[in-house]
């Protein structure tokens, strides 16, 4: 007999559960293979399989010449101020500055980015010096050359996954996780480390695409963040909050415009003429209000580790 339904379908990545849907398959837009999206109905999340693996962030995809080609790491890891990033460190800076004029810091702040790449939001954070007239202590994780050149040559304290397990409970003020957890097949374990680091009252700052913004719900598995090499944990509101939840942290809305203006820039980065157009358009905020709304970014929330 023929295996019927979900026999063959894989848990959900984010919650485990098997009630899982295949939606459609598509080809890579890197490796000519076809790969599968499933949709979770117990969390709501989209995931993809199978796993490419880990090879794929290798240096040509740090120089934006692999499957994100909206990135360039190198430049980055140089200086940042040669790339549009500038855009989304100075938001994120507003967002942690506005958390703590609510919840003002005892003592020095600590600050883990997680997946910090090529360290540039790192070294941003460490030319703003303080923050709530505290002094910012600087760690970052990631794996690979970028995170070795850091440690070394920068000075920055970088720790792998081993060394982050280490760590005591509680240590970490804020964790940031900027466009990262779409390219872990297993998002579940490293939120729990996350919300395990946060001290009780600590702020996680997350950002990832939003399958369920106007754009992405139009264009399905064929929405440009659908890419399957290494976008494999898709997320939208609810699926995020009830991950946030399942591990100790409360949802916190938080509203994005330099976020917002960033990825319409990074996305024209090889198209100059409505590259200048857009950011014209951009001074002009009902324009960034729009773009917010059809991409649903603000919608995505970040969180606060649960008081104990
Ligand atoms: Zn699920």
């Amino acid at each position: 007999m023929k295996p019927t339904g979900n026999a063959a379908a894989p848990a959900c990545h984010a919650c485990g559960s098997p009630d899982v849907a295949l939606v459609g398959r598509k080809p890579g837009e890197f490796l000519r293979r076809e790969f599968e999206f499933y949709r979770c109905h117990s969390c709501t999340l989209l995931f993809v399989e199978p796993f490419s693996g880990f090879e794929i962030y290798n240096e040509a995809y740090y120089r934006g010449q692999g499957p994100d080609p909206f990135v360039d790491y190198e430049a980055e890891y140089n200086d940042w101020r040669t790339t549009d990033r500038g855009l989304e460190f100075d938001d994120f800076g507003q967002i942690v500055t506005a958390f703590f004029a609510e919840f003002p810091p005892a003592r020095a702040i600590e600050w883990l980015d997680f997946g910090c790449g090529a360290g540039g939001f790192l070294k941003y954070l460490r030319e703003q010096g303080n923050i709530s007239r505290q002094a910012v202590n600087l760690s970052g994780h990631d794996v690979g050359t970028y995170a070795e050149r850091l440690q070394k040559s920068a000075g920055f304290r970088i720790l792998d996954l081993a060394a982050l397990e280490r760590e005591p409970a509680g240590r970490y003020d804020v964790i940031s996780l900027i466009e990262v957890i779409e390219h872990l097949p297993e998002p579940a374990p490293v939120i729990a480390l996350v919300s395990r680091l946060l001290k009780p009252g600590g702020l996680l700052l997350l950002t990832t695409g939003n399958l369920a913004g106007p754009v992405a719900r139009r264009q399905g598995i064929h929405y440009r963040y659908c890419v399957p090499e290494i976008h494999v944990s898709l997320f939208n509101p609810e699926s995020l909050t009830l991950l946030y939840r399942r591990h100790g942290l409360e949802p916190r809305r938080v509203r994005y415009r330099g976020t917002v203006k960033f990825k319409v820039v990074k996305s024209l980065r090889h198209r100059p003429v409505l590259l200048a157009l857009a950011r014209l358009a951009l001074s002009f905020p009902p324009a960034v209000w729009l773009v917010d709304w059809l991409y649903g970014v603000s919608a995505m929330p970040c969180a606060v580790k649960r008081a104990v």
